[in-house]
């Protein structure tokens, strides 16, 4: 293992700051893509192949650094890369083809941007964790924070999974449109997908003990807290009906 370079503080010190910068950009504009999709964003693509596209270099880069830092002693390194992939895996090889109906195409500068972030974003978290740390003893596998971490991020994926199922379940094939999600979390939130992911990367953070997957977990609330409060403002502005006493993003709170 090489420790963690010079810059690394300093380079993480921006990384913070840029995700409080696009907090407060996307509370002002909404990510066009999906039911948020607005003239003016140039050249769409189809959503399924957006998504393999912006997401796979999460995949690519976490791979990179394990072989590159090859910590294959230790258990700890291998829970934490299964953690990675489990997620990432589905979210870009599997999930974009489990779609019924025709997502709405996306801008390629959405791409353009996901694909970059998730780059760097792997290749930080990955470097951090695999490179630039060395490897944890066998200890922390049974350390309070290691456990607490990796039941929340179960949790919190089977709420993702499950909230989004709910989503593709809602078109039928040929299909675009969109109707109001009942069943599981939906009772309370307008954004459960969200409320999971969230969960899932807060967990993963107190499981691997890095900042470079503490500034993940931030990021991943600066971006899909403001997206959360535009999808539930645009569920009440179209559906009538909507349910009164649902949230965004947080039971009985956001
Ligand atoms: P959305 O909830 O906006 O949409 C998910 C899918 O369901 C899309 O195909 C969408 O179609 C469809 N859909 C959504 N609402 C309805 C409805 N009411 N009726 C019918 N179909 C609906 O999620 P995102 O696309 O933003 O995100 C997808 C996944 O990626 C989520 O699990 C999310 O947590 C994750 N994600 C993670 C991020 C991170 O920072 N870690 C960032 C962004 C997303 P359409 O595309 O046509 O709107």
């Amino acid at each position: 293992m090489n420790g963690a370079p010079s810059w690394l503080g300093a380079a993480l010190t921006g990384w913070f700051a840029l995700s409080a910068l696009v907090f407060g950009a996307l509370l002002k504009i909404t990510a066009p893509y999906g039911r948020h999709t607005a003239a003016g964003w140039g050249p769409r693509l189809d959503a399924r192949l957006g998504w393999l596209v912006m997401e796979a270099p999460a995949v690519l880069t976490v791979h990179w650094s394990f072989a590159k830092g090859h910590p294959f002693e230790a258990p700890s390194a291998w829970l934490f890369l299964t953690l990675w992939l489990v997620h990432y895996s589905f979210r870009a090889f599997i999930q974009p083809f489990l779609w019924r109906g025709r997502p709405t195409p996306m801008p390629w500068v959405i791409v353009a941007l996901g694909a970059l972030f998730n780059g760097l974003n792997g290749s930080l978290v990955g470097h951090g964790l695999f490179v630039w740390r060395g490897p944890l003893g066998d200890g922390w596998l049974s350390d309070p924070r290691c456990v607490l971490g990796v039941l929340l991020f179960v949790a919190g994926l089977a709420v993702n999974v499950h909230a989004d199922e709910v989503l593709r379940r809602l078109r039928g094939p040929n299909e675009s449109g969109y109707k109001v999600p009942h069943g599981g979390l939906y009772r309370y939130i307008s954004c459960p997908n969200y409320f999971g992911e969230i969960v899932e990367w807060w967990g993963f953070a107190l499981c691997t003990w890095h900042p470079a997957s503490l500034a993940f977990a931030v990021w991943t609330t600066a971006n899909l807290a403001p997206r959360a409060l535009g999808h539930h403002r645009w569920y009440r502005a179209t559906f009538r009906d909507y349910p009164a006493g649902r949230r965004a993003l947080v039971p009985g709170l956001f």
